[in-house]
């Protein structure tokens, strides 16, 4: 499957890595939208939001596990905003799940 992301998580594309385990990978976002933009993705391959289910919905959980693990590790005390975008009005570019983590500046009233 010509996907950039689960190319990414076999290895065969460098990124910029912040954590790995079997399930999940969280790497830093190649255009930073914010001071610290980092992206967290399952390894196994879902389009988008739109393909969870209560069958593999486990990890959306691991997901926001490793976000809670890595934003208490890079001491974002100020807060963070996660954002998935899912379908073309969402403006989603890359079609395999991720989750945006965007922290550093005052990310309101603008939803990016
Ligand atoms: P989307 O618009 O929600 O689909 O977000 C896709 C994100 O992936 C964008 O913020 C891109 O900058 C980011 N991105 C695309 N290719 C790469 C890459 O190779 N490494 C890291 N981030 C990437």
């Amino acid at each position: 499957m010509d996907c950039i992301f689960c190319k990414i998580a076999a290895g065969e594309i460098p990124c910029k890595k912040l954590y790995e385990d079997e399930q999940v990978l969280a790497f830093y976002d190649i255009e930073p939208k914010a001071p610290v933009h980092f992206l967290v993705i399952p390894k196994a391959h879902f389009a988008s939001a739109s393909e969870i289910t209560a069958e593999n919905s486990a990890v959306v959980a691991r997901v926001f596990e490793v976000i809670a693990k890595l934003t208490a590790q890079l001491e974002l005390k100020n807060g963070y905003r996660v954002v998935t975008n899912c379908g073309p009005d969402a403006g989603q570019t890359v079609h395999h799940l991720h989750f945006h983590v965007l922290a550093g500046r005052p990310l309101y009233p603008d939803m990016a």
